[in-house]
């Protein structure tokens, strides 16, 4: 039998739905009830572990698992063996410090002397060793926010997106200490045939992101506008420009960047670009 790549996902949980999105639009097919622990991939050397997110850096350490999907926030915190292989863009969060409304915070100073609850000890530690503050982490696992309320820490330190839960626990968050999202974990000692398979997954996963961030762009536009617009528009490799009915005008195809699409639509409507289509592309091999 020949080998299959161990992907290890998360149970259930924040990552769980994305996780698997993500491999389905790579291609790989699987069953996905929550109550298996395995699932088999039919057509892809793969398969599916379903693990708790906290345990995922362990099995990769042991090889358990190849590789793996976590938050880069419980990698770190973790300290096991391993290797990130890419960032995968969702899941974005960040550990910040978070104290009561009312409390005085001027740097990291303030925390000296003072209790902070949190899952991250070691992110945590990290952050008050760089800045020479000494305080006692008190670790707890869960529902962090309401700590300094039953007087059990005067500080916090939590995964936050948008800070709806520090606001309805009378916290304010004073300092960022670590950005996170998903990202993809490899063991470090991956046989040949296995890091093959991780290669064709990844390539996959490059052109189903690519895509997301790129859209297909069509427009008419006078012939002597299209030097200056190939300007803005280089594509792939450049624009496809194929001739209209109309004397004098051509339609022109391209790939543009989400970032600066915006930017890039003011530009072509200021050199005369017109009917200007913006389309969805669904895979994008680079
Ligand atoms: P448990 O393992 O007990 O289920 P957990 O906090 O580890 O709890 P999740 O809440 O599912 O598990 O979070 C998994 C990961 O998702 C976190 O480690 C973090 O990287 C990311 N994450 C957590 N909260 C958010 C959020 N509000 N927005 C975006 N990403 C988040
Ligand atoms: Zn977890």
């Amino acid at each position: 039998m020949s080998k299959k790549l161990k992907i290890a996902i998360q149970k259930s949980g924040r990552l769980q739905e994305q996780s698997i999105k993500m491999l389905k639009e790579c291609g790989l097919s699987f069953a996905n009830g929550s109550s298996r622990l395995k699932a088999e991939v039919d057509n892809f050397p793969a398969e599916i572990l379903f693990l708790r997110d906290d345990d995922i850096p362990q099995y990769i350490e042991d090889n358990v698992a190849d590789i793996g999907i976590i938050g880069e926030n419980v990698f770190i915190e973790k300290e096991k063996q391993g290797e990130i292989i890419l960032k995968l863009g969702f899941a974005k969060c960040r550990l910040s410090i978070a104290v009561p409304k009312s409390a005085e915070y001027k740097d990291a100073g303030t925390l000296n002397g003072k209790k902070i609850a949190t899952s991250y000890p070691v992110i945590v530690q990290q952050f008050l060793n760089e800045n020479n503050v000494n305080a006692e982490i008190h670790e707890i696992s869960g529902s962090v926010e309401i700590a300094p309320g039953i007087g059990l820490a005067e500080a916090i330190c939590d995964i936050v997106s948008t800070g709806s839960t520090l606001l309805t626990n009378g916290l304010k968050e004073v300092e960022t200490i670590m950005k996170s999202e998903a990202i993809l974990v490899a063991n470090n000692n991956l046989d040949a045939e296995s890091k093959a398979i991780l290669d064709r997954l990844v390539f996959r996963i490059n052109s189903v992101n690519a895509a997301k961030s790129n859209k297909y762009l069509v427009l008419n536009a006078p012939n002597n506008a299209i030097e200056a617009i190939t300007e803005v528009l280089p594509g792939m490799k450049s624009p496809t420009v194929t001739p209209l009915k109309e004397e004098g005008w051509s339609s022109l195809h391209s790939v543009v960047n989400e970032n600066d699409f915006w930017g890039k639509i003011d530009e072509l409507k200021a050199l005369g670009a017109q009917g200007i289509l913006v389309i969805p592309i669904e895979k994008m091999i680079l």
